[in-house]
């Protein structure tokens, strides 16, 4: 039987909303499969805690964070709590720096039942990779500002940085059935190198690592062509992989290829720890009015246990992410389960418990 810790960061806004509708899903998770148990514990992070108690991150949030076997994280952050300096509270992208998750894994796939977005309906399934903790986010806190005249944030690029999430990206591929388009894999560097020297040296690092993976087709676009693509062709795409702010943007554009930032998940892992959340932020727009999409948060989850199941050898995990996945594809199939923003007019709670009881369902079939 295995036991895994998890630290719960509910944060803001829906966070809340939507962490409590996967915890439900993954209880069922536990029920329907032998050999895995949750230990939930729930930690305060974010703009509220921001408020109340003067950090965004209490030392036992850090604290439970590095013992517990992986992170579940909501969403952090509202417009109107900021920090002196002017930006927001962003909690989570303190964690990926302090705990070195340098890869921001953030899978872009429609699912049956969703309205398309784009014309021609394409299949669409990759994954961005993002690297998360350099790019010019690196300068996060601290650019330099000269009076009222001037600032200047810097792009951060180094070799062993590149090296390690472009190293990442062609391993994913390998586990991967390859793009829809053709069902080939492919490994697609994103950068500016045609204008910045900082891009010129991700692409070159890029192809170095890339000539150790021959039987992988590796490929480069510039970022602003690759906004083009992601329209037009997003079945062409297998594994992309980019510095931190390109895979920042493209990533929302990608969620919005696939129904909107409800149903886009991420994963934020290093060597050593591993997070997961949705890629959306807190939605203080439709936050306390339990219309949030959870599924974002739901597939964040089945990310979770599929890290979990890599690292330690355990099929049943494997299982259970599988069951949250294959349980979600079939509640989507059925418009009485979408929420609003994929037009529908279910609520957070009926489509937490729709994937709960499937999963259920699924592990006692008939
Ligand atoms: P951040 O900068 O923290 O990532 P953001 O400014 O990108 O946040 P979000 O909080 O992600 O903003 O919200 C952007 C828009 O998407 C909002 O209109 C919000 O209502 C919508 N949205 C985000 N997540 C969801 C969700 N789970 N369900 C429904 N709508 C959502």
């Amino acid at each position: 039987m295995a036991t895994y810790k998890i630290a719960v960061l509910p944060g803001d806004g829906i966070g809340p909303e939507v962490m409590k509708e996967t915890l439900k899903v993954l209880r069922s998770v536990e029920r329907a499969i032998g050999g895995l148990r949750f230990e939930f514990q729930e930690y305060a992070v974010g703009a509220r805690c921001y408020l109340e108690t003067g950090t965004d991150l209490p030392p036992e949030t850090f604290a439970a964070c590095k013992e517990s076997d992986a992170i579940l994280f909501g969403s952090a952050g509202l417009p109107e709590v900021r920090f002196k300096d002017g930006t927001e509270i962003a909690p989570q992208l303190t964690l990926r720096f302090t705990l070195d998750l340098y890869a921001g894994i953030r899978p872009i796939k429609k699912y049956a039942g969703i309205r398309p977005v784009l014309a021609g309906d394409p299949p669409i399934d990759y994954v961005i990779f993002r690297e998360n903790t350099e790019g010019l986010y690196a300068s996060r806190g601290g650019g330099v500002k000269v009076g009222e005249e001037l600032a200047v944030d810097n792009m951060v690029i180094t070799r062993q940085g590149t090296e390690r999430i472009v190293k990442y990206a062609f391993h994913f591929a390998q586990r991967r059935k390859g793009a829809p388009a053709d069902g080939r894999s492919r490994v697609t560097c994103v950068d500016k190198s045609n204008v910045l020297r900082s891009m010129a040296f991700f692409r070159e690092t890029f192809d170095r690592i890339s000539s150790s993976f021959p039987y992988i087709p590796a490929e480069h676009a510039y970022v602003d062509a690759m906004t083009v693509y992601m329209v037009q062709k997003p079945q062409w795409f297998d594994v992309v992989v980019m510095e931190n702010m390109f895979g920042d943007i493209l990533s929302d554009l990608g969620a919005g290829t696939i129904g909107g930032l409800g149903m886009a998940p991420s994963a934020d892992v290093g060597d050593t720890y591993g997070l997961f959340q949705p890629s959306h932020g807190s939605a203080p727009d439709i936050a306390g009015q339990g219309i949030a999409n959870p599924m974002a948060q739901v597939l964040s989850a089945a990310m979770m246990l599929d890290w979990l199941a890599d690292r330690r050898s355990d099929p049943q995990a494997q299982k259970g992410a599988k069951a949250i996945e294959s349980a979600m594809a079939e509640v989507l199939k059925d418009p009485r389960y979408h929420t609003p923003d994929l037009g529908g007019r279910a609520t957070t709670a009926i489509v937490g418990e729709a994937v709960a009881e499937k999963i259920k369902a699924s592990a006692n079939p008939g």
